[in-house]
């Protein structure tokens, strides 16, 4: 009952070094979103379920995550 305005971003934790995240890209038409990690800047990519909750489907480096061949 005390925290219950958090659902939207809050409490997410970067699973690296444990620093919040904050919201770097939202897609809300793929049910897609980006949060990067305050610290380390680890990029976390959750995807909506079926429930509509946000469920972290992997995270890395933007060079990882995107495929990036351009280096
Ligand atoms: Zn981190």
């Amino acid at each position: 009952m005390s925290k219950g305005t958090d659902k939207k971003y809050g409490g997410k934790k970067c699973i690296d070094c444990g620093s919040p995240l904050e919201l770097f890209e939202l897609d809300l038409a793929k049910g897609r979103r980006v949060m990067q990690c305050t610290r380390c800047g680890l990029y976390h990519f959750y995807k909506k379920d079926f429930f509509g909750k946000w469920k972290l489907v992997k995270a890395g480096k933007v060079s990882d995550l995107w495929g990036n061949s351009k280096k």
